[in-house]
């Protein structure tokens, strides 16, 4: 971090402030004394050094971070890829790629026990389905909750399909006892409060960007989780919202070679969110694979025209099918495999 002292500053202030910023353990403050600037180098851990406040400093100038202001989610800190243990003998991260499908939500025991058959013999890895969802409209389905978590362990059970479902409120979090990967949702990316007592978990969290939200912001998201102690990040790109409207959102296929550079953690894609429209959610696929993603989350419904939410993006089994036979091939011109 540097820090640019105000012209003409006398010197005993100078050296108060200095002696002030090298109180915090593990950081040095380095003094380049001009003939009309001062500037410090603040060097060490400065990722919790709240910038603002060093701003409204009345011998500060200006402040410039150098390094990014997460420390557990930098690659810098973690060289090595994270691989996250989702039990039940899948990982991810680290070379292992995994594919999510399912329902955008869980309707009845029938459409999530079908649909959880349909896509394990396509080779997904992972069943998704909402139980508690976030509508646009309170008039919208809102979810069988509590109910829809134990319909996807019973799909757990028919398939052995690790399950992945989002939560909405941290009070909720005894119903996921037994839920392998919680998912927090674009519309929760900074619910803080939320974020924290994850952090206290070790589930495994599958960490969507949010609707309007930077890079940087969705990594201190996850910085969030992990300052609690939970290093089972996983970070989700499921397309951002931009002026264009022909799509339900902008996907940013930069975002996952991007994470990728700044982050150890595993990054998912999510072509059905970031589409909004079943046709493109194949082309999409296959360009977050292309761009060395670490897996995918698809949604598929074994009746879109009838699907209580998220239809019109859904594939059917038999398309998801295919798409699949797509991804296999790109995944093994890459020298890469699901699993
Ligand atoms: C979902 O995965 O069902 C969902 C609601 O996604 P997002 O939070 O990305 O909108
Ligand atoms: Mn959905």
């Amino acid at each position: 971090m540097i820090i640019i002292i105000k012209p003409n500053t006398k010197k005993e202030l100078v050296s108060s402030f200095v002696a002030e910023l090298e109180k915090t353990p593990g950081l040095q403050a380095h003094l380049v004394d001009g003939l009309h600037t001062t500037i410090i180098g603040l060097v060490g851990d400065t990722s919790k050094i709240d910038i603002d406040n060093l701003r409204t400093n009345d011998i500060v100038e200006e402040v410039k971070r150098v390094q990014e202001p997460y420390k557990n989610a930098n690659r810098k800190f973690h060289p090595d890829d994270t691989v996250v243990d989702i039990g039940k003998g899948i990982k991810i991260g680290g070379g292992h790629f995994q594919v999510i499908s399912g329902p955008c939500s869980v309707e009845c025991e029938e459409q999530i026990c079908e649909i959880a058959r349909r896509v394990k013999s396509a080779g997904s890895t992972m069943l998704r389905g909402g139980a508690f969802k976030p509508r646009t409209s309170p008039y919208a389905f809102q979810g069988l909750k509590a109910e829809g978590i134990e319909l996807l362990l019973e799909a757990n059970k028919a398939t052995g399909l690790p399950i992945v479902t989002e939560i909405m409120d941290a009070a909720h979090l005894p119903l996921f006892e037994n839920v392998d990967v919680i998912q927090v949702g674009a519309r929760n990316m900074q619910n803080f409060e939320l974020l924290k007592e994850l952090g206290h978990t070790r589930k495994p969290i599958l960490l969507k960007r949010g609707l309007a939200n930077t890079i940087e912001e969705l990594l201190m998201s996850a910085e969030y989780i992990m300052a609690g102690g939970n290093e089972n990040v996983i970070l989700c790109e499921r397309g951002i919202r931009t002026f264009e409207t022909t799509t339900r959102n902008t996907f940013d296929v930069s975002a996952i070679p991007v994470l990728k550079k700044l982050s150890h953690l595993p990054v998912v894609a999510d072509p059905s969110h970031a589409g909004g429209i079943n046709w493109l959610v194949e082309p999409l696929a296959l360009a977050a694979v292309a761009a060395g993603a670490d897996g995918l989350m698809i949604e598929v419904h074994n009746n879109p025209a009838k699907a209580l939410s998220d239809g019109k993006q859904s594939l059917t089994p038999d398309e998801f099918d295919d798409v699949m036979v797509k991804i296999k091939n790109i995944l093994a011109a890459m020298g890469r495999s699901i699993g």
